[in-house]
């Protein structure tokens, strides 16, 4: 059955690297044999200079009958001075939630052609191939009671709450768990368990899952000792899972072990499979515009995509090929540039990844 692609290009870069990783999908379509279609979308800044929200209802409802997404970045300075509510990020957040796309997936992948990009040694990241399931519609971002009042005293109180239930920790291991199955079949579930009373509940759900799993190795970690390892030993891990906040923190500092935020991609998905793909990185207002930024991570968006979404992870294993292809023949964008290789813009870079696919 025909696949529906919904493509929300959003603001700044992301409109250059999506129309890079679209020359990429045009022909997985037209040379590869994918039965997809292509529908565009408007969220974030884009969403709001056309219809007056970062998230138009008609964007939330193409999402619903698409079977993935691509989306590129979105904010900008122009939007910074706007509403909480009407800002770009939470066009993001709302389709996230609407969507109920609850498990991040946050690759920390090193190309052997980048190990000096890293700002660690080589020895201690070269084939470093971790992945980060990162709960993404709950805990400390969501949860409620939450705000900032004004005491008696005259003094102010802010306050936010990390809360899970059962069923969220559990459907989130499971997705942890299924992840690692089809790797090492390793999973380090990270939290703060000697502090937090959520934690000691998370640990106690994912001990419960790993019951179902008994091929998987569950080991805990509490989230300090983590980013510790990580900077550490980071080839110790294999599938780490972990709470939102926890996540999005250790999922960044993983990202840059790797050199570069312009090469990594990520995959939200719901308890179906259908999923939000999009680079880790966001708008890069500071280059907008000037075709210097690297669309791979949108192209690797892609290939996650193939994988995850829409069952193709023969056509995803040609698009990363083409990638590693492309690093060996030392075609760099700036953000990846050294000294003896060919420096390149977007489009070239989009066009050499099409040609290194045939
Ligand atoms: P950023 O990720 O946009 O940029 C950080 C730095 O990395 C910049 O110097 C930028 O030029 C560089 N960079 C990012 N992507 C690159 C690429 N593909 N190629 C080359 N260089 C790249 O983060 P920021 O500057 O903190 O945020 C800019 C805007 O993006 C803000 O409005 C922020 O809210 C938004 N943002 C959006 C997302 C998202 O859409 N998922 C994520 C993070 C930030």
């Amino acid at each position: 059955m025909t696949k529906k692609i919904l493509v929300l290009p959003g603001d700044g870069i992301g409109v250059e690297i999506v129309a890079e990783a679209e020359k990429v999908l045009g022909a997985l379509v037209n040379d590869f044999g994918l039965d997809a279609e292509i529908e565009h979308g408007l969220i974030g800044g884009a969403g709001y200079d056309a219809e007056g929200t970062p998230l138009p209802a008609k964007t939330l409802e193409q999402g619903r009958n698409a079977d993935a997404i691509l989306l590129g970045a979105v904010g900008g300075p122009k939007y910074d001075t706007l509403d909480r509510a009407l800002r770009p990020e939470k066009g993001l957040l709302g389709i996230r939630a609407g969507l109920e796309l609850f498990a991040n997936l946050r690759p920390a992948i090193l190309y052997p052609q980048l190990a000096s990009a890293s700002s660690l040694k080589p020895e201690i990241v070269a084939g470093l191939d971790i992945m980060i399931v990162r709960e993404l519609t709950g805990g400390l971002y969501f949860g409620e009671p939450r705000g900032v009042e004004t005491l008696p005293s005259g003094e102010r109180r802010g306050y936010n709450s990390m809360v899970y239930t059962e069923s969220e920790i559990e459907r989130i291991g499971r997705v942890a768990f299924d992840i690692a199955m089809k790797r090492n079949k390793q999973v380090c579930s990270v939290e703060k368990a000697n502090v937090l009373e959520v934690s000691g509940l998370w640990r106690e759900v994912m001990l419960d899952v790993a019951k179902d799993y008994p091929e998987v190795e569950l080991t805990h970690m509490y989230v300090d000792n983590a980013a510790m390892q990580l900077a550490k030993w980071p080839k110790q891990f294999d599938v780490i899972v972990t709470e939102n906040m926890f996540g999005d923190i250790l999922s960044d500092l993983a990202s840059m072990l790797t050199g570069s935020i312009g090469m990594l991609p990520s995959a939200s998905l719901d308890k179906h499979g259908k999923g939000m793909y999009e680079p880790i990185h966001g708008s890069a207002p500071d280059i907008a515009g000037l075709g210097l930024a690297n669309p791979l991570a949108t192209i690797l968006s892609v290939s996650m995509m193939l994988r995850y979404s829409l069952e193709r992870a023969d056509l995803a294993d040609v698009v990363e090929a083409a990638v590693g292809k492309v690093l060996d023949q030392g075609i760099r964008t700036a953000d990846i540039w050294s000294e003896g290789m060919t420096r390149v813009g977007t489009a070239e870079m989009g066009d050499a990844v099409v040609a290194a696919m045939k």
